[in-house]
């Protein structure tokens, strides 16, 4: 039996197996894809303390893996389907097994927000994508969109107008949710513009993107825009899906904690951008892991 399953090997997971291993708990963290997160797709990081000229994502992300592999943190690649309770420990279903653990630290983060508009899914892979850094390349010298304003999408913009000949950010309103720094960045790059006031009602192309179609949201009128990759950057939704019922969860869909980290039930705890927060940064997901991993060892040691 586990004294710790951390579900999610981001930057929150990976620290609370850093926190819990290195303080002698038995601890194991699941992952459905590969450690790392969303962090370990993005490429450029300027914001994590600690790396005067910035740190690349995967990088980061690997010496996380390898210092919490160094403490003794198990990492089982396998996806999370239910948390059983009322059982005195914790049974988390996986897609390969059943594993007990005296307590469970949820750090499932979120995935891509889709746009929802026609040739969105069809073309999924073939010029619509959800990754920059893992896609950009395919688009060097071409037209990419980005569609969105916050920090996402003009950090993602700033990345892709290294690669492609020019970058389209669409954004809904007349003024960008992003961070200063990152507007100003973009509005100086002269291989990006705007088109403000516009929301994306169809992505058009046979077998490959081949553009967009506009509406502009003031005046009504549709425009087509041709362009050879979509990137999509409209935010995210929580990965809660098979906590429903478990823990209490806002109309959102993220995960309700206290300050120490708590959820709803005894025993599980909830960190990183699954749960409600103000702020969704690297750093706040390492902290959060830090908090949930000691919370769970005071849980364990009988003292909230
Ligand atoms: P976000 O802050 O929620 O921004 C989503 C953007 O998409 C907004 O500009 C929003 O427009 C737009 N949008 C939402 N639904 C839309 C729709 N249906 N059609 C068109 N546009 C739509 O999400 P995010 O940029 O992915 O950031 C998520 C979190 O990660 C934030 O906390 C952010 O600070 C953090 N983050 C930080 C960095 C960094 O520090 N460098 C980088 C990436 C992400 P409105 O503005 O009109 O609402």
């Amino acid at each position: 039996m586990y004294d710790v399953a951390v579900i999610g090997g981001g930057p929150c997971g990976l620290t609370a197996g850093i926190y819990a291993s290195r303080s002698g708990l038995n601890t194991v963290i699941l992952e459905r894809t590969a450690p790392g997160g969303q962090a370990a797709t993005t490429l450029a990081i300027d914001n994590y303390p600690g790396f005067p000229d910035g740190v690349d994502g995967p990088g980061l992300m690997t010496a996380m893996e390898e210092q919490a592999k160094r403490f003794g943190a198990g990492i089982t690649l396998a996806e999370a389907t239910s948390i059983e309770t009322g059982l005195g420990e914790f049974a988390v279903h996986t897609t390969d097994e059943r594993l007990v653990s005296k307590t469970v630290i949820i750090a499932t983060g979120t995935r891509e927000k889709p746009l929802g508009v026609p040739g969105e899914r069809e073309l999924r892979g073939r010029g619509v994508s959800y990754c920059a850094v893992c896609d950009g390349a395919f688009f060097r010298g071409k037209r990419v969109v980005v569609v969105g304003g916050g920090d996402s999408a003009i950090t993602e913009a700033i990345f892709l107008a290294r690669i492609a000949s020019r970058v389209t950010v669409v954004h809904r309103r007349d003024a960008l949710r992003a961070n200063k720094y990152l507007q100003d960045q973009a509005m100086s790059n002269d291989k990006i513009a705007f088109a403000w006031n516009s929301v994306v009602t169809a992505i058009e192309g046979s077998d490959r993107v081949e553009g967009i179609v506009l509406r502009d949201t003031v005046t009504g009128e549709k425009t087509l825009v041709e362009a050879d990759g979509v990137f999509i950057y409209v935010g995210f939704s929580p990965n809660t899906e098979f906590l429903k019922g478990v823990v209490e969860l806002d109309a959102a869909g993220y995960a309700i904690t206290d300050n120490t980290l708590r959820t709803s039930v005894p025993g599980i705890f909830a960190a990183g951008d699954v749960r409600v927060k103000v702020l969704r940064q690297i750093v706040t997901a390492a902290a959060d892991g830090a908090v949930a991993a000691v919370s769970a060892e005071r849980y364990l040691m009988g003292v909230s």
